[in-house]
């Protein structure tokens, strides 16, 4: 008996070891080393040797990572080191403040003359998420505690258990008697979405956002709750270890934390002085939108541990550590009107016009409400307070409006019956989002839409077309119908504002200049509904004329590439109305010709070649680069080999550019791309 008791024993013990270290390859080094079952076959066996063996169960098994009763309440503890924020700085020249005062002044005073530029600083993300503190007794797991007020903390220990990549018990052969190791908990981005995508489906509360969500998750009184949220966590300080001793930097530091099997943060970098730190910042704020974590700045600290301990703490930050914030994402602001918008094709946009905030960098005092359903949706009003977030050169978004702070009178808004601009009546498509003015070209909104879109660089290429010109152009009715752009003389320019004689002549050679155009460009002009850049030119291929377009049945149509039915159907709807056929007939009359595509017959240099794109553009999003590449016969693949033909590289390229040189491959820069691109698409980028 009690050899067998032994041996389930020994067997637990190993198979703990075994997971465990699975775990940390898995949550920690991102590098799995075996299967899904193989490890879920492992898992079982533990479980089902511990459920007969109940007194062999540990605190520190895997299969103790979610608790199986909820606590009843939060236990305070206080913090043994005080858990202290960092001040913050929002630009350089505080932060040249700030080092010369906290850092070079006290050196000076102590006669340890320093020069800013050759000091050492740790330079990492600054988490976006809730703080926490993890005490281990001999290797296990005993404790852990978030911020609080930085001196008393609750007690999460249930909670933080259940996130993977905590290991329950430190790994390797020098395990410390006792040591506390501070990090912070996070949602990552991808999981956020994934998470609030599968609630709404079945009907669960969302998270509002990843920290929102890392916080409230730790906040739990139930475990299993928190099992249920993707929460992961890097570890970046130790604040007290018995029985070992901490390396001398902060740098060695984050590899002894991580070689104890803690995740540290893979951005984390040594640099040197104001100008190390300086370029650290622009860089990390150039990738935000692709590191797969939110975080609002970036954090440097002395990477000399003896000279953070000289410089000490001020009442409520450390001396040696600063954050650099970036621009905010995400700001309040009131609604102070909502109003509608007619696109080109009619379509009728609700805009939020609120009280100017800076967000993502930019000032932004107007949001889209896309649609009908999304004004419904989020129901925004006119008054209420919103929270305006802004990602990168995603478009800003209301994400939220705070319902406490709504008017007491306050109406919801509804789309209007009659369009704003021409009374026309305002309909939805069918079984779509979109609400529509059947205005059509009488339309003044839609008119100067037209005519913007018609001009505009992909199009007609007419420089010096600006808005304010076009505006007066419909106003003064000098304009009523595309064609009339070609029929304008000197006198009318010249009597608009803002309009001198000088450019009036430039706007007429540039008027003159786009008579010169192709085909494709002329068909993207005409404006037709979703006939973009790349449709226009599928049609150029694939029609002679515009008479040969204008006959083709719908079968015709779609057996152009990237042309589907909704396509080939808004082509023919178009090609039937009336007064759509005259303005083509009169634009061609006043001059406009082209020759038959250049590049017809000829293939693309990316035709049937494997291209991988690294890096990114000014000028294009890599997505759209991908379509137009793929249009071109290219195939796109995402890793480099011998089997490579071309490799694109962008701005920051990866190791993917390395590899790419070592192979000797053809290399294409973004104005190489750019220009080869123009020339076979016939296509301008803005
Ligand atoms: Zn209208």
């Amino acid at each position: 008996m009690k050899n067998n008791l032994n041996k389930s024993k020994a067997q637990i013990e190993r198979l703990k070891k075994i997971i465990t270290s699975h775990d940390f390859a898995y949550y920690a080094d991102d590098n799995p080393t075996i299967t899904d079952s193989e490890y879920d076959r492992l898992f079982l066996e533990l479980k089902k040797l511990e459920e007969s063996n109940p007194d062999l169960v540990t605190i520190d098994s895997p299969t103790q990572r979610v608790g199986t009763t909820p606590i009843k309440g939060f236990e305070e503890v206080d913090h043994h080191v005080p858990m202290l924020s960092l001040d913050n700085v929002f630009n350089e020249d505080q932060l040249k403040k700030r080092f010369s005062s906290k850092i070079i002044d006290p050196l000076k005073k102590i006669q340890l003359p320093q020069n800013i530029e050759e000091i050492p600083f740790i330079a990492e993300p600054k988490l976006d998420g809730a703080a926490v503190s993890l005490f281990y007794k001999k290797g296990i797991l005993d404790f852990a505690v978030t911020r609080g007020d930085g001196k008393t903390g609750e007690n999460i220990t249930h909670n933080i258990k259940t996130i993977p990549s905590v290991p329950l018990r430190i790994r390797g052969s020098l395990i410390p008697d006792e040591i506390e190791v501070r990090g912070e908990v996070f949602m990552p981005k991808i999981d956020f979405l994934k998470y609030n995508q599968n609630a709404q489906k079945l009907g669960l509360r969302t998270l509002v956002n990843p920290r929102n969500g890392a916080a409230g998750s730790l906040r739990q009184l139930d475990p299993k709750i928190t099992a249920t949220r993707p929460l992961d966590a890097y570890f970046y300080s130790v604040v007290r270890i018995k029985g070992t001793k901490l390396p001398k930097k902060n740098s060695e530091l984050l590899n002894f934390i991580r070689n104890l099997g803690f995740k540290v943060s893979p951005d984390s970098e040594l640099v040197y002085g104001l100008k190390g730190c300086m370029s650290y910042y622009s860089r990390i704020n150039k990738i935000r939108e692709n590191i797969s974590y939110e975080i609002d700045g970036v954090v440097y600290k002395l990477d000399d541990l003896d000279m953070q301990k000289i410089l000490g703490y001020s009442k409520t930050a450390p001396n040696w550590a600063v954050a650099h914030k970036l621009p905010p994402q995400e700001e309040t602001s009131v609604v102070s009107n909502i109003e509608f918008q007619i696109g080109r094709t009619g379509q009728i946009t609700p805009v939020a016009r609120i009280m100017p905030v800076y967000v993502g960098g930019v000032t932004i005092s107007n949001v889209t409400l896309h649609n009908e359903d999304e004004l419904h949706r989020k129901d925004v009003r006119i008054g209420d307070t919103v929270i305006v977030s802004r990602a990168g050169d995603v478009i800003p978004q209301i994400t939220k409006v705070i319902l406490e702070k709504r008017k007491k009178i306050s109406s919801k808004v509804k789309i209007p019956k009659k369009c704003p601009i021409c009374h026309s009546k305002i309909i939805r498509d069918q079984g779509k989002r979109v609400s529509r003015c059947i205005g059509g070209f009488s339309c003044l909104a839609q008119k100067k839409e037209s005519i913007r879109h018609f001009s505009s660089r992909s199009a007609m290429d007419i420089d010096g077309l600006g808005v304010k010109i076009i505006d007066q152009l419909v106003s003064n009715e000098i304009v009523k119908n595309l064609s009339d752009l070609y029929n304008i003389d000197k006198n009318q320019l010249s009597s608009l504002d803002l309009m001198g004689d000088k450019s009036a002549e430039n706007l007429l050679n540039s008027i003159e200049k786009s008579k010169k155009t192709t085909f494709s460009r002329f068909l993207f002009s005409l404006g037709i509904r979703e006939v973009g850049e790349i449709t226009a030119t599928t049609l150029a291929r694939n029609f002679k004329s515009i008479d040969d377009l204008k006959k083709a049945n719908i079968d015709k149509l779609e057996s152009c590439a990237d042309v589907g039915p909704i396509v080939a159907s808004n082509i023919k709807e178009f090609f039937n109305k009336k007064e759509n056929i005259q303005t083509i007939e009169k634009l061609l009359n006043s001059g406009i010709s082209w020759k038959d595509e250049v590049n017809k017959s000829k293939d693309s240099i990316f035709k049937s070649k494997n291209v991988v794109i690294t890096g990114s553009f000014n000028k294009i999003k890599r997505s759209d680069l991908k379509e137009k590449l793929v249009f071109l016969g290219a195939k796109v693949k995402s890793s480099v080999s011998e089997k490579t033909d071309i490799v694109i590289v962008g701005t920051n390229p990866g190791e993917k550019y390395n590899r790419a040189k070592s192979l000797n491959l053809a290399l294409f820069d973004e104005s190489d791309l750019f220009r080869r691109l123009s020339k076979e698409l016939d296509i301008t980028l803005e």
